[in-house]
C-alpha cells in the first residue's frame, strides 16, 4: 500500500511544485522585519528517503534573503517537503510511523533497508509525535477539529485516517498542510495554498 509512495517520482515532483507555489506567495510579500524586497537564497539540503525518486530540486530548500542593506535577514517559507531539520522527508516520516501497525516485521524491515532508516531513528520519530508534536501549538490549535478526540498515543496513524481526502495521497497532502507551521519556517502569515493532488 505504501511502497508505491517510495517509487512515485511524480508525487515528489508535485510536492516540489507546491513548495514553489508557497515560496512565490511568500516572495510577493515584503520582508517581515523591514519591508524590503526578498531575493532568492536557497540553501543546501540532503534529504534522505526515496533518493531514486528525487530530482536535484530536492538538494535545496527554497528560501529568501532580504535585499535591504543592514537587514539581509533570511525568510524561509513553509514547506510540504521538509519537516524542519529532520533529514528525512516529511512524507516518509508520516507514512512509516502511521502505517507502523499495519506492517509485518519483514515488510517494515524491507522498507527500513530501502529507505536507509535505522530502528533508533524510527523510535525517535514515534516519540516525536507523542511528545513534541502532541504538545505543539500547531497540534493544540487544530486538535479540537477532530472528533472523537485523538490522544497522543494514536498519533500519527489515527490522525492520517481522519483526514477526508479520497485516497491516501490526498490525505497525506492534508497532513503535510497541517504540519506547515512545523516545517522550519521563519515566515508567519496566511497562505492561500491548497495542497491538493487532485488539481495538479
Ligand atoms: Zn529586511
Amino acid at each position: 500500500m505504501c511502497h508505491e509512495f517510495f517509487n512515485d517520482s511524480s508525487f515528489y515532483h508535485f510536492l516540489f511544485q507546491v513548495d514553489l507555489d508557497i515560496a512565490s506567495k511568500v516572495q510577493q510579500q515584503p520582508c517581515q522585519h523591514c519591508g524590503g524586497y526578498l531575493h532568492s537564497a536557497r540553501y543546501p539540503r540532503k534529504p534522505r528517503g526515496p533518493r531514486h525518486c528525487l530530482t536535484n530540486d530536492y538538494d535545496t530548500r527554497l528560501s529568501f534573503c532580504c535585499a535591504e542593506e543592514g537587514c539581509r535577514r533570511r525568510t524561509t517559507p513553509p514547506s510540504v517537503r521538509f519537516l524542519g531539520r529532520k533529514v528525512y522527508l516529511g512524507v516518509v516520516i508520516i507514512l512509516i510511523t502511521a502505517l507502523n501497525h499495519g506492517l509485518s516485521h519483514q515488510r517494515r524491515q524491507r522498507l527500513f533497508d530501502q529507505l536507509e532508516i535505522n530502528p533508533q531513528t524510527f523510535y525517535r520519530w514515534l516519540r516525536w509525535w507523542r511528545e513534541t508534536f502532541s504538545a505543539s501549538r500547531c497540534w493544540q490549535s487544530v486538535r479540537g477539529l477532530f472528533m472523537p478526540p485523538l490522544n497522543s498515543i494514536q498519533l500519527p496513524g489515527e490522525l492520517l485516517g481522519r483526514f477526508t481526502g479520497c485516497d491516501l495521497q490526498q490525505r497525506l497532502c492534508q497532513f503535510l498542510q497541517l504540519l506547515l507551521p512545523l516545517s522550519g519556517t521563519s515566515w508567519s502569515g496566511y497562505l492561500g495554498v491548497a495542497v491538493d493532488p487532485q488539481k495538479r
